[in-house]
């Protein structure tokens, strides 16, 4: 790519990450996509990773898993002029924190829905962070050459349930063996699954909308389903709007196949040209940093620890938000004020065969570290302080008791814990009364890599026990009365002294809420 200004770098950048629940078809369209990018892996990377076919206790099995995850958690390639940079957001047992604070470095998302199961738990969470980041969202229905549901009753459940606007781009004619193809609305043409007799793929729509009537497809009843449809949603439907998108108030939303390879480049291909290129941040002063100032800024948004016990150093992956990353470069570190040279980083690309000349706003580097970094760091080359705004605090899911082993090792269990929650690895929280350590994630992953982290790091042996608690729920202590607490909820303390409830439950929430109606209850995000 030649590359001449700053500016004309920046305006390249696409940054996104795929949200999906596991097995919509996240990894088969990362390969996809991969493959118009022309990058040559080794066939199957991404699924090696994700198969995931080693011992879970295995923690030195799994860092040389995590060598192809690391490199895979930024994966870079050019298209079409642009250099794309998507952001993997893990799913099933490998889900952490780690996977909603990737959507704090993104411009965009796209989210992946499997068109037989709808909306699914997993894809309600993540895009409710990027609903809050307003940031655009870009829908794939997959499996098309499956079965699924209705196209409408898809679209009206992506409204209903997360509560979002959305334009139907185009249109299934057909599903599963009957699947003909695709009506698509906003490239006015029909996209046929199979080349029809004259070898025609794609077939050119007439002013109304309709196919040349002399055309065998016009026969077909899915044909005239999905025409049928369409008229009805230019009717009674949401109107395609730029602004709405780039707010994230309106999802367009794509039809296809990923395993097929069916729909996938349409889809690409438009949302090249709506997702947008990285934007100014805001830091905490109010300043307004632009991805093309010539000032190198940037934040963190995730830290992997090495496994290895020989290898202490761990990977900082940094969002670069303005300026240009140079290796070697000193930046000034916000929250210390120290002087860091970044001499040992990495950088992504998909083709390890190129190497990247440089790295610029919207692009992620991994900055190896022997312990300066936090999540939520910012750090800058300019003379002008820098700090953007905080990471936000996610609600944990899933809560343990936590103690040392042995209880002559309470010094080295303290540092431990003290390290790692400020790490941002688990969250911390204390018993109201009795001032015991209660850990709080939202995926498994993080108790095991604090377990492991915890013996290796500080030779401290921890024990945990779930507490069976599901539910926090944040209440204001002015209306805090400990009698409140039952043996159906249990009372804590988070690292900032605020009073909050675990609850079991939804049937335990509400029963609260039932005796206590005047006391309001609030969930972090
Ligand atoms: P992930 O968990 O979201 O990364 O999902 P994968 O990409 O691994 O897909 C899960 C399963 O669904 C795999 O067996 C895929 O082969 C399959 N799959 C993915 N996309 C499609 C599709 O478009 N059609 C069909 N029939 N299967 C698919």
């Amino acid at each position: 790519m030649n590359e001449t200004t700053l500016d004309q770098a920046v305006a390249k950048r696409r940054t996104f990450a795929i949200i999906s629940h596991p097995d919509a078809g996240k990894t088969t369209i990362t390969e996809q996509l991969l493959l118009f990018g022309g990058v040559v892996r080794e066939a199957g990377t991404v699924k090696a990773r994700k198969s995931g076919n080693y011992a879970k206790s295995d923690w030195m099995e799994i860092e040389k898993k995590r060598g192809i995850s690391v490199t895979s958690s930024v994966m870079q390639f050019d298209y079409q002029g642009k250099r794309i940079n998507i952001l993997d957001t893990p799913g099933h047992e490998d889900f952490s924190e780690d996977t909603y604070r990737t959507l704090m470095a993104v411009d965009s998302a796209v989210m992946v829905i499997d068109s037989a199961k709808g909306i699914e738990p997993q894809t309600k969470k993540l895009f409710q962070i990027c609903k809050m980041r307003g940031i655009p969202i870009f829908t794939f229905m997959n499996k098309l050459d499956r079965d699924g549901r209705e196209p409408l009753d898809l679209v009206n459940e992506l409204e209903e349930v997360l509560g979002i606007d959305a334009y139907p781009m185009n249109w299934p004619i057909g599903m599963g063996k009957g699947l003909q193809g695709l009506y698509d609305r906003y490239n006015q043409r029909v996209v046929l699954y199979h080349k029809d007799a004259q070898g025609n793929q794609y077939l050119p729509l007439e002013e109304d909308g309709t196919l040349a009537s002399d055309h065998p497809l016009t026969e077909d009843s899915a044909y005239q389903d999905a025409y049928a449809d369409m008229e009805l949603l230019s009717e009674a439907g949401n109107q395609f709007d730029k602004e709405k998108i780039a707010s994230g108030e309106l999802t367009p939303v794509f039809f296809g196949s990923a395993l097929a390879n069916f729909g996938v480049k349409t889809f690409l291909d438009t949302y090249l040209q709506y997702a947008p290129a990285p934007a100014v941040h805001v830091d905490q002063a109010g300043e307004e940093i632009a991805p093309d100032d010539a000032e190198f800024s940037g934040f963190i948004f995730k830290i992997q620890a090495n496994m290895n016990p020989n290898h202490r150093d761990r990977i900082a992956f940094v969002r670069i938000c303005s300026g240009e990353f140079d290796r070697g470069m000193d930046v000034t570190l916000n929250r210390t004020g120290k002087v860091i040279r970044l001499s040992n980083s990495t950088q992504f690309m998909a083709d390890a065969r190129h190497t990247v000349e440089k790295a610029v706003a919207g692009d992620i580097v991994g900055l190896y570290d022997t312990g300066n970094f936090q999540i939520g760091d910012t750090i800058y080359a300019g003379k002008q302080a820098i700090q953007f705004e905080k990471l936000p605090q996610f609600t944990p899911e899933l809560f343990v008791h936590v103690r040392a082993k042995n209880v002559m090792k309470q010094k080295s269990f303290h540092k431990g814990i003290q390290q790692l929650v400020q790490e941002g690895a688990v969250q911390l929280y204390t018993n109201y009364n009795t001032g015991d350590y209660i850990l709080g994630a939202v995926g498994q992953l993080q108790f095991e890599v604090f377990q492991f982290r915890m013996l290796n790091e500080y030779h401290s042996e921890v024990v945990m026990e779930p507490i069976g608690k599901k539910i926090a729920r944040w209440i204001d202590p002015e209306q805090l009365d400990e009698r409140m607490s039952s043996s159906r909820n249990l009372l804590v303390k988070d690292r900032a002294g605020q009073p909050l409830f675990l609850f079991e439950n939804e049937f335990a929430e509400r029963w609260f809420k039932g005796k206590y109606p005047d006391i309001e209850l609030t969930a972090k995000l």
